[in-house]
């Protein structure tokens, strides 16, 4: 019987626990094991104390498969690599380490598991096996867990409230996010919008007085530190007052909005135009001297002289004088100044010099450049516009 062969002291030296395969009494029966322990007195061995034990017994004592971890496969093994019994069915009573888990840890074997000392756990492919030697036998309680498994496991066991807290972070995280990035864009824009209310003339989108002053502030800085020229044209538009009654105010605003157009067109990208009040505009032109201001102010009365502008839908039709087609035509004074001896170095000193050259040019007539001073006592009285 193998219950008492295997325990004799030359197959047994170290005095094991063994058990036997387990077998069936008859057909009917359950399976069944025989646990055995040899008996020694006075380091003789005597005989062999075994019981017979039911696999159904041990199956229960290693935990059936449960509600809580329906999954979860406990096996019991000894150190040949024979399965002893597991926690759930199995199709046969001989099989060995391969046979019941061994494909998912190739490089784990009954030696290497049985070779480290105390409780451990193997990762292989999809799962886990944790291990533990019972005591000092050559039993060897395993079990195996799949990745999906494990997670389910810990997810169950993460306590409600915590789970929420946990999804709900991240969410309020990237909630809160959104708000300040939004609010950071809203605020952003607003400076946007504020800055062009402080900057710019609404009916033309030109500078403004006070932004024209602010670039001409810098142009001036520029010029002190390498020596470039700078130089200013003032547009006054002519005869206005007789635009305005003849095809309205609002035909009038097409006429001021048409020439800041035109200003944007035709000067280069560092000029900068300005609505300095009323219907009359100034440009600072960085870089530019004198005489080729004077150029460029020449070739803008030309041009601004050719535009035809549309009248506003609620122009007075005894304005088109019978022409439905008429188109509003508008000529411009310009004064140039350079700064330098020429116009002074300030903002005031340049107006006031472009200012004075440009009733020059309205008292020698008008749509015309004026870029030097009109001899004493011509340029003292302008003309009223009629
Ligand atoms: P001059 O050739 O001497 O310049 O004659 P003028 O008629 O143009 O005379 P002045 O420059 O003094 O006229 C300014 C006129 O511009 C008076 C005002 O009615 C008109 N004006 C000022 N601001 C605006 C505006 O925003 N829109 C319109 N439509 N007219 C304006
Ligand atoms: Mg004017
Ligand atoms: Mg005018």
């Amino acid at each position: 019987m193998p219950y008492y062969r295997d325990l004799l002291p030359d197959r047994n030296p170290d005095q094991q626990l063994r058990w036997a395969p387990p077998y069936r009494q008859f057909e009917s029966t359950e399976l069944r094991t025989t646990l055995s322990v040899p008996i020694y007195v006075e380091a003789r061995f005597r005989g062999v104390v075994a019981v017979d034990v039911s696999l159904k017994h041990i199956q229960a004592l290693l935990g059936a498969p449960s509600d809580d971890s329906p999954a979860l496969n406990r096996y019991l093994m000894d150190s040949a690599g024979r399965l002893i019994a597991a926690n759930h069915d199995h199709p046969s009573t001989d099989l060995r380490w391969p046979d019941v888990l061994g494909d998912a840890w190739p490089d784990v074997g009954p030696q290497t598991l049985f070779a480290s000392d105390g409780p451990g756990m193997r990762k292989g492919e999809g799962g886990y096996l944790f291990y533990q030697r019972l005591g000092a036998s050559q039993w060897m309680l395993l079990e195996a867990v799949s990745t999906a498994q494990l997670y389910g496991e810990v997810f169950s066991r993460i306590s409600k409230p915590l789970l929420y807290v946990w999804i709900a972070l991240p969410l309020l995280m990237w909630i809160s996010v959104r708000v300040v990035s939004l609010l950071f864009s809203y605020y952003l824009a607003l400076g946007d919008k504020l800055r062009q209310l402080a900057e710019r003339d609404p009916l033309t989108d030109l500078a403004n007085r006070r932004h024209f002053g602010d670039q001409f502030a810098q142009a001036a800085a520029r010029r002190e530190r390498d020596g470039s020229a700078l130089s200013m044209l003032m547009l006054d538009i002519d005869y206005f007052k007789k635009v305005n009654d003849r095809w309205g105010h609002a035909s009038g605003d097409h006429v001021l909005q048409r020439l800041a157009t035109a200003l944007r067109e035709n000067m280069r990208a560092m000029d900068v135009p300005a609505r300095l009040g009323g219907e009359e505009f100034a440009v600072l032109m960085p870089g530019a001297t004198l005489a080729e201001a004077t150029a460029s102010a020449e070739r803008l009365r030309v041009t601004l002289a050719a535009i035809p502008v549309e009248p506003a839908p609620d122009a007075p039709t005894s304005a088109t004088q019978g022409d439905p087609g008429a188109r509003i035509r508008f000529t411009v004074s310009i004064g140039v100044a350079e700064a330098g001896s020429d116009g002074g170095q300030t903002l005031d000193a340049m107006l006031a010099t472009a200012d004075r050259r440009l009733y020059a040019a309205k008292a020698t007539g008008r749509n015309r450049v004026c870029a030097e001073d009109a001899r004493a006592g011509n340029a003292e009285a302008p003309p009223v516009a009629g």
